[in-house]
């Protein structure tokens, strides 16, 4: 398969994880015959100091021509004190919305291995966790009408969460079609039972499950699906949910696994195409010293192939090589622990793909 990926390095430990994750992808390309074309482009702080501007017009438009990006991290000390629009930051914004990302997908796999970085009894975890939430990212609260006026009792605030039927069907679609792609089981988080909004996504859902007969579909209320996932997170497969509760329990899944380093994501639009990034940052603390774990970028190149390429035996094999390297006990800082063997982004890299088969 002929597969074209724009490779967005960045700052700070972005280029070391991206690095490690290009040799893991090349070994794939060998060993299953297919052709990765890597074009590699610059945002974020290093794209500000040559171009003046995070996000350059070229690097969108390469992102755009490729079917997938690889995105490391942005951002740093450096560029701190710029204003807001030429923040590295602001590159992320740019490319989600000029490639037209709207769905968010944070999977939150706890393995085995690592199961004392979780902040859960052991009998809650059982042999691991594995969930993932889809979130809805470019609509309602955070980009509704906001304002403040003068009310009855003084001055007042409000915003407005807004989505048309339209907005809910396309995230939906893609919740059943990740669900499709694992267990099966798609609950859909929501407060159907205050809010108008939330009605309509709720009405929506039943609808499309009728195009999804394979996929089982539940409802739950966001209040009691915060305590679910920390009472009993194994009864999650796929979670979808509206832009502001998936912001809120993207991050509470998040924390069930420990660390920041193991953490990957993806941004979907239309059609395969999507960005895919580590959750972390740059981390400038440990930028240029091989101490990052290039896993969550490694694990993201993996969803990668899955999502956008349909490439799931590779992807597996990744995730498979990382799960390996997990169990013979090696680990960066983030997630050492006493009697594991300690090893640099470098050899973890390198490690993974002697796993590769
Ligand atoms: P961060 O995620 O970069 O770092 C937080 C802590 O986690 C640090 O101690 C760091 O050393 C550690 N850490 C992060 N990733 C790690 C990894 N792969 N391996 C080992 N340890 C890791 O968050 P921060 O310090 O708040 O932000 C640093 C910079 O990154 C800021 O400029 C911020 O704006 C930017 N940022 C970028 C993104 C992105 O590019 N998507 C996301 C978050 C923050």
């Amino acid at each position: 398969m002929d597969c074209k990926i724009a490779v967005i390095p960045g700052d700070g430990i972005g280029p070391e994880v991206i690095g490690e994750t290009v040799k893991v992808l090349k070994k794939i390309e060998k060993l299953y015959g297919h052709s990765f074309n890597f074009t590699e482009v610059l945002a974020g702080g290093c794209a500000y100091d040559v171009e003046g501007v995070p996000l350059p017009d070229k690097t969108l438009e390469v992102c755009r021509e490729n079917d997938a990006v690889l995105l490391g991290a942005v951002g740093g000390p450096k560029w701190d004190t710029l204003p807001g629009e030429l923040r590295p930051e602001k590159a992320l914004l740019g490319l989600r919305k000029g490639l037209g990302l709207y769905a968010n997908l944070r999977p939150a796999i706890l393995y085995k291995e690592l199961q004392s970085a979780c902040p859960l009894k052991p009998e809650i975890v059982g042999d691991g966790i594995d969930i993932s939430v889809v979130r809805e990212l470019t609509g309602g609260i955070y980009f509704g009408e906001r304002g403040r006026r003068e009310g009855e009792n003084g001055p007042e605030a409000f915003d407005i969460e807004v989505y048309s039927q339209k907005e809910i069907e396309r995230i939906g679609r893609t919740g059943f079609k990740i669900a499709q792609q694992r267990g099966k089981k798609l609950c859909s988080v929501d407060k159907a039972n205050i809010l108008e909004s939330s009605r309509l996504w709720r009405s929506v859902m039943e609808e499309l499950s009728k195009e999804f007969p394979d996929v089982e579909l539940s409802h739950m209320y966001v209040d009691n699906a915060a305590m679910q996932l920390v009472r009993d997170p194994k009864q999650f497969d796929v979670i979808v949910t509206n832009n502001m509760f998936g912001d809120i329990l993207s991050d509470e899944a998040s924390m069930i696994t420990g660390s920041i380093g193991m953490l990957p994501s993806a941004s979907l639009g239309e059609g395969n195409k999507g960005m895919y990034e580590p959750i972390h940052g740059s981390a400038p603390d440990i930028a240029g010293k091989n101490m990052a774990n290039p896993i969550a970028t490694i694990i993201s190149a993996a969803m990668m192939l899955r999502y956008t390429f349909g490439l799931e035996k590779e992807a597996q094999s990744i995730e498979n090589a990382v799960q390996e390297v997990l169990k013979q006990g090696y680990r960066t800082g983030d997630i050492m622990s006493e009697g594991m063997k300690s090893v640099g982004t470098k050899e973890v890299g390198e490690l993974i793909i002697e796993e590769l088969k």
